[in-house]
C-alpha cells in the first residue's frame, strides 16, 4: 500500500514551500491509489503559532490537495498530533534505552554551553562529545531516582550505510563522524522532531517519504534509528529545493509566500499547484493550465531532476489568468464565481449601483464571459477602474464642457451608433466605428473624443479601453450613459 504523508510544523502557517511539498505528496498517493496522510509535529512546544495547525488544514483543503487522514478527518492510525502521541515516543525511548541503543545523559545547559564555547574557540563545529554514554548503571539509576534534570541521547554507530533515494540516488551521510549524539527526548519529556518522525512514520505505516532535501542528511540518522529498532525503513524521495527566481532561498521575510495571502488576494488554488510544479520537474508536460487531475495524470516520478526549482512569482498573474478562463469556461465553476464577484461587488459598491440588474447572475456571466482572458483576477472587476459595469456615472454639464464644446455632437454620434449596431457589439467593429466618428466631429481631435467617451462611459479618466467598456456594456446602456449628455 502507497502511504505518504505532509508532516508540517505548526509553528507558522503554510507557505508555497510546504504546500509544494504537500502537493507532491498528494499526486504521489492519487497516482498510486494511495493514501495521504497530514501529520502535524507539534513537539516543539516553544516555538507554536496559535492558530497555525488549524489554518493548515484549511489551507491544504482550500488548495484542493485534501488529507485522507489528519487532526480534523481522522484514521485508523491516529491520533495525527504528535503531542497526543507521547506515550508511544517514550515508550519506544524506553526500547531504546533497554537495548543500549540509547542513554540518559545529565549534562548540564552549562556543560553543554561551555563544549560549544570551546569548540568555536578552536574553530570547530560544537558537537557534543557523548560523554553520558559511559555512566555506570547504578549512577544513572541514582540520579534518576534523585530526579536530576535528564534527556535521553541516541548512540549514533558509526559506519553507515549508504541508502537508495530516488530522486537523489545513492546517498548517506557519515552522521557518526561529525555529529554528537542526538538527543530523542528532551528535558521536558517532549520527543525531538527525529525520534517523533520515524516512530510516526513506521506506526503509520508509511510507504514513501518525500520531503524537502533539507532532510537528506537528517535520512542516514533515521536509518540508523530504524536499525535500531529493528524496522523495515520508508523508501526516501527528497524534492529539490524550491528557491526564488534569483536562486535565493523563499523567505517569509519577502512576504506573500504565505497560502492564506495569496487566498485574500484572489489567487486561485489551482494556479498555485499549476506555477509550483512548473518550475519544478516530474511531469510528462510543463504548458501552463493544467489542474489537479491533469497534474496527477502527467505525473512521472523518474523525471524529477535534483536541479533546485526556480519560481518565478511574476508569472503568477498570468497562471491565474489562464486558470480563471478555465473556471469560467466550466459552468458550475462560473456559478460559484458569479456568487463571489456578486458578494465583492456589493461590498466595494453597494450604495452607488445603478440597477439592480447589474447584480443578476445573467450579467454577470455576460461580464466574465467577456472579459476572460484578459483579467488576471476575479477582485479586479470590484475595483474602480472596473466600477463603470457597476455604477452609471453621474458626469456633470461642466465637466463635459471642459474637455469639448462638441459634447452633445459627440454624443448624438454615439447614439445614432448604437441604435444601428446588434445587441452583441464586438472590439474590432467599435474601434472602426469610433474612427469614423472621429472624422465627423469638428475638430477631428482624438484625444478629446476619447476623454469624452472614457468619462461619460466610466466617469473616470483611466480604466479599460474604451471599446471593451462599450462591447461590456452592451449597446442599450452606453445609450443611456450618452444621453444624459444631451441637454
Ligand atoms: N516537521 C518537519 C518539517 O516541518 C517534517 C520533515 C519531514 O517531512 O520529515 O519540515
Amino acid at each position: 500500500d502507497v502511504r505518504v504523508r505532509f508532516a508540517p510544523s505548526p509553528t507558522g502557517f503554510l507557505h508555497l514551500g510546504g504546500l509544494r511539498t504537500a502537493l507532491y505528496n498528494y499526486i504521489f498517493a492519487k497516482k498510486y491509489g494511495g493514501s495521504f496522510v497530514l501529520r502535524l509535529e507539534d513537539t516543539d512546544r516553544s516555538r507554536l503559532v496559535p492558530g497555525a495547525a488549524e489554518s493548515i488544514e484549511d489551507m491544504l483543503e482550500w488548495a484542493g490537495v485534501p488529507p485522507d487522514e489528519s487532526p480534523r478527518r481522522g484514521g485508523s492510525v491516529g491520533p495525527y498530533m504528535q503531542s497526543q502521541r507521547l506515550d508511544l515516543y517514550s515508550q519506544t525511548a524506553q526500547q531504546l534505552v533497554d537495548s543500549h541503543h540509547a542513554y540518559y545523559c545529565f549534562c548540564s545547559s552549562q556543560r553543554l554551553e561551555l563544549l560549544k564555547k570551546e569548540a568555536l574557540r578552536s574553530g570547530q563545529t560544537p558537537r557534543y562529545d557523548n560523554r553520558c554514554r559511559h555512566i555506570r548503571a547504578e549512577q544513572v539509576q541514582e540520579k534518576l531516582a534523585r530526579g536530576v534534570p535528564h534527556v535521553i541521547r541516541f548512540r549514533l554507530e558509526e559506519g553507515v550505510e549508504p541508502f537508495q533515494d530516488l530522486i537523489f540516488g545513492r546517498s548517506h551521510h557519515d552522521v557518526a563522524q561529525v555529529e554528537g549524539d542526538p538527543v530523542v527526548i528532551k528535558a521536558d519529556g517532549f520527543p525531538t522532531y527525529h525520534l517523533a518522525n520515524i516512530v510516526d512514520d513506521h506506526h503509520m505505516r508509511i510507504s514513501h517519504v518525500l520531503r524537502g532535501s533539507e532532510w537528506l542528511i537528517s535520512t542516514s540518522k533515521h536509518l540508523l534509528m530504524y536499525r535500531a529498532l529493528g524496522w523495515q525503513p520508508p523508501t526516501f524521495a527528497h524534492l529539490p529545493l524550491l528557491l526564488n527566481k534569483d536562486g535565493k532561498k523563499l523567505s517569509k521575510r519577502q512576504g506573500d509566500i504565505f497560502i492564506e495571502g495569496y487566498q485574500r488576494d484572489g489567487v486561485l488554488p489551482e494556479a498555485l499547484l499549476d506555477i509550483t510544479t512548473n518550475c519544478g520537474s516530474g511531469f510528462n508536460t510543463n504548458r501552463i493550465g493544467r489542474r489537479i487531475d491533469e497534474l496527477i495524470s502527467e505525473f512521472n516520478p523518474s523525471k524529477i531532476t535534483t536541479h533546485s526549482a526556480l519560481l518565478d512569482l511574476e508569472k503568477l498573474p498570468e497562471f491565474n489568468r489562464v486558470h480563471l478562463q478555465r473556471r469560467i469556461e466550466d459552468e458550475e465553476q462560473c456559478d460559484l464565481l458569479i456568487k463571489d464577484l456578486q458578494g465583492q461587488i456589493l461590498q466595494a459598491c453597494a450604495a452607488e449601483i445603478h440597477d439592480e440588474q447589474v447584480l443578476q447572475a445573467d450579467y454577470i456571466r455576460r461580464v466574465l464571459h467577456l472579459r476572460k482572458g484578459h483579467i488576471s483576477s476575479l477582485k479586479e472587476l470590484a475595483s474602480p477602474a472596473y466600477y463603470y459595469l457597476w455604477i452609471r456615472p453621474s458626469v456633470s454639464s461642466q465637466q463635459v464642457a471642459a474637455i469639448t464644446a462638441e459634447a452633445e455632437h459627440i454624443a448624438s454620434l454615439v447614439l445614432k451608433l448604437m441604435a444601428e449596431r446588434s445587441e452583441e457589439l464586438k472590439v474590432d467593429q467599435i474601434n472602426k466605428d469610433l474612427k469614423t466618428l472621429v472624422k465627423q466631429t469638428k475638430s477631428n481631435q482624438k484625444r478629446e473624443v476619447m476623454k469624452l467617451l472614457r468619462l461619460a462611459l466610466s466617469g473616470l479618466q483611466q480604466g479599460p479601453s474604451i471599446a471593451e467598456m462599450m462591447v461590456s456594456l452592451g449597446p442599450a446602456e452606453v445609450s443611456h450613459r450618452f444621453q444624459n449628455l444631451l441637454l
